[in-house]
């Protein structure tokens, strides 16, 4: 169990995350929604030990970090166990998407060209593209590349950050079912996203942050019964936009 407790982190005297609790299960996927600059991605940074809350603590399969950390402390990120994909993608420019793909196994000393990478390449249809460098991609290619490469690590608990913004429908919906098939092997995500259907079919908890807080949290059906005003608003602008 990857689990934050009472999170609370602040940029510049502006409070952006405010007493925020979540866990994420192994085999479960939890969906992340709500507006933009309410600090989900704040959030998953501090999941993935990228950056320390003010206050706080996260748990990871047993072992405890409390903030602030004891000065004699240190957090190493426990990578690839805990694997992100940011919206930013981080790609190295000067390597192809290929090579993107395939660094951190040969930096880990691992097989560069495992079965897996051949099936994922074949089922997300990259094979055509992949010799090329980042700024000859389209995002969508980009942000396939880079969900390859976090999923040939292995991970036991993915977060993403909206990576499927770029997508078309149909790539979406590969994704999409590929995400369903990692939770149901066993591995814990989180998603931030802003697909309203894929949270309400794939998720087993659904969590809406606003303000930097917690503000509703649930089965998938609270996107269709939501108890807050704030979250039924929320979901009227999203459904009148997309
Ligand atoms: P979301 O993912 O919900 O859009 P973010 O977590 O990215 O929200 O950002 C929450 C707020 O924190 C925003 O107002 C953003 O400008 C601010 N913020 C995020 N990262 C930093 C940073 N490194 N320094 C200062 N402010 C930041």
């Amino acid at each position: 169990m990857l689990e934050a407790k009472n999170i609370s982190k602040s940029y510049e005297n502006t409070k952006v995350l405010k007493d925020v609790s979540l866990s994420i299960e192994r085999g479960k996927i939890c969906a992340l929604i709500g507006p933009s600059g309410t600090g989900k991605t704040t959030l998953l940074k501090i999941l993935a030990f990228l950056e320390q809350p003010d206050s706080g603590s996260v748990t990871i399969d047993g072992i405890t970090y409390k903030y602030p950390l004891e000065k004699s402390q240190k957090v190493e990120a426990p990578w690839p166990k805990v694997t992100v994909v940011f919206q930013q993608l981080f790609l190295w420019p000067h390597l192809t998407l290929l090579q993107n793909i395939t660094l951190p196994l040969s930096a880990r000393g691992l097989d560069d060209n495992p079965p897996r990478l051949q099936e994922l390449l074949k089922l997300f249809d990259m094979n055509h593209f992949v010799y090329r460098y980042p700024n000859q991609a389209s995002i969508g290619q980009r942000q396939r590349a880079a969900l390859v490469r976090a999923l040939l690590l292995n991970p036991e608990y993915l977060l993403l950050d909206e990576i499927t913004s770029s997508l078309d429908i149909e790539q979406t919906a590969i994704i999409l079912s590929q995400l369903k098939k990692l939770g149901s092997q066993g591995i814990g995500i989180l998603t931030i996203t802003h697909l309203l259907q894929f949270a309400h079919e794939a998720a087993d908890k659904v969590i809406f942050m606003a303000g930097g807080e917690i503000v509703e949290e649930g089965g998938p059906n609270i996107l269709l019964t939501p108890k807050h005003e704030r979250l039924s608003q929320f979901l009227s602008v999203l459904k009148t936009v997309s």
